[in-house]
């Protein structure tokens, strides 16, 4: 069963992480699943949060041609990435912090501007949720 996509920042963790891989590895990852929540975002909010699963949807594609290793901590960082630079692309002022996605975009998109890939790394190496995701599937 699928769960659903939602995930912006570390508290929310990456409920995609497992139903994206288990997705990939049946080789019909071709559809990005929002919670429907988020409908009732501001559009840059669902950009950002689609800048961050497309960029699963490119990473699992070159995992399954060989050319990206399925490192679990490493595909959240790239994506984090690419929903952070979205996120500051749309405000490149202040960041909105009104509703609850916000605040999680913008805190992550905050780690970025501070440490960059680094600082992400740390951030999804020290979330319970992803150390739980990351070591049942590395002992799989
Ligand atoms: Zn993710």
């Amino acid at each position: 069963m699928r769960r659903s996509h939602y995930h912006a920042g570390d508290s929310h963790a990456c409920e995609c992480v497992a139903d994206c891989e288990l997705a990939a590895r049946r080789r019909r990852a071709k559809r990005v699943l929002l919670n429907s929540r988020l409908l009732d975002e501001d559009a840059t909010v669902l950009a950002s949060v689609i800048a961050h699963e497309l960029q699963h949807a490119r990473d699992y594609e070159q995992i399954r041609l060989g050319a990206l290793s399925p490192d679990c901590t490493e595909l959240e960082v790239r994506a984090f990435e690419a929903q952070s630079r979205t996120w500051r692309t749309l405000w490149p002022a202040e960041l909105p912090t009104t509703t609850q996605v916000e605040q999680d975009l913008t805190r992550v998109s905050l780690v970025y501007d501070a440490n960059g890939v680094e600082g992400l790394r740390r951030m999804v190496a020290g979330a319970a949720f992803y150390q739980r995701e990351c070591a049942s599937r590395d002992a799989a």
